[in-house]
């Protein structure tokens, strides 16, 4: 490599992690008993919040539904991407989180007209697929009736992976403001005895919700951690970025486009009006030229 480039632009070199900001972190004890993830994702729901307009409680449980998704994504190989999808009792509206390898995370609030939140209780369903470079897993789960997200977590470890896990996601903050959010997987690794477990169970049902520790926290996943591991000796594995994102571009929008029937295509390439198409993550418009459907309409 020429010696002209300069040493921050040189692949192979690592910037410095940030010690603050959305990431999510992976510990394992010493004796091999435990292994944690933390997220902090205030900022990653803030946005995916804003570009798909949700509110109050509906709000809540997007935050919580991204944060446990890309918590599972931490529990996996590093190249799956996982999606989730939450079903509300009755099959009325579902949220759905994606979280990419590289830390991008975005989702989507898709609610019934007239309903004005996901409903939990008998007959929500929680289906989680990870997709790998060969690969894609897809697994449905039906999480207890009274609980929420995390607790649709656990029964996804538990039922999918043979994880015995306790896991936690949620917000803190006012006037339905999230200053916060974040949460944790804490696993029983295989081979390790139940002790410990029930005592780490105890510890954790004995601390605050997830939202205020991580307010205590200052929003910090490392003091997180080092709470839910307090005077466990443990080794850090892994840190890694965590943001608000989309994959979407004027290509992916055409090769949608390129799916509809040729008859329609040459319909829209007559219209007048430019074809405008959002993205239904970020909701980014883009405006397609007769001349781009008219090629479609041409290869079709
Ligand atoms: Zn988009």
């Amino acid at each position: 490599m020429s010696g002209s480039v300069p040493e921050s632009a040189s692949p192979g070199v690592m910037a410095p992690v940030k010690a603050t900001g959305d990431r999510v972190v992976r510990a394992l004890s010493n004796d091999d008993t435990f292994r944690v993830m933390v997220a902090v994702t205030t900022e990653t729901v803030r946005g995916a919040i804003a570009a798909q307009h949700a509110m109050g409680a509906t709000a809540r449980h997007f935050a919580e539904l991204l944060t446990g998704t890309v918590l599972l994504r931490e529990t996996m190989s590093p190249q799956y991407r996982v999606q989730a999808v939450l079903k509300g009792a009755g099959g009325r509206g579902s949220l759905v989180a994606d979280a990419h390898p590289d830390g991008m995370t975005r989702g989507l609030v898709q609610l019934p007209e007239g309903i004005d939140g996901l409903h939990f209780g008998a007959g929500n369903s929680l289906m989680v697929m990870r997709c790998g470079a060969a690969r894609m897993y897809r697994s449905v789960t039906e999480p207890p009736e009274n609980g929420g997200v995390a607790e649709a977590l656990m029964v996804y470890l538990q039922n999918s992976e043979q994880i015995i896990s306790v896991a936690a996601v949620g917000t803190h903050g006012k006037d339905g403001a999230i200053e916060h959010c974040g949460g944790y997987i804490v696993q029983l690794l295989p081979g390790a005895s139940r002790g410990p477990l029930m005592v780490m169970t105890e510890r954790l049902a004995a601390l605050a919700p997830v939202g205020e520790l991580l307010a205590n926290a200052h929003g910090s996943a490392e003091e997180l951690l080092e709470e839910l591991l307090y005077l466990i000796p443990y080794a850090k594995l892994g840190d890694s970025d965590v943001h608000h994102g989309c994959l979407c571009d004027e290509s992916a929008v055409l090769a949608s486009l390129a799916t509809l029937p040729r008859d329609d295509l040459l319909e829209l390439a007559m219209s007048d009006e430019v074809l405008e198409i959002a993205c239904d993550y970020c909701t980014k418009n883009y405006a397609i030229r007769r001349a781009q459907l008219q090629g479609l309409a041409t290869a079709s």
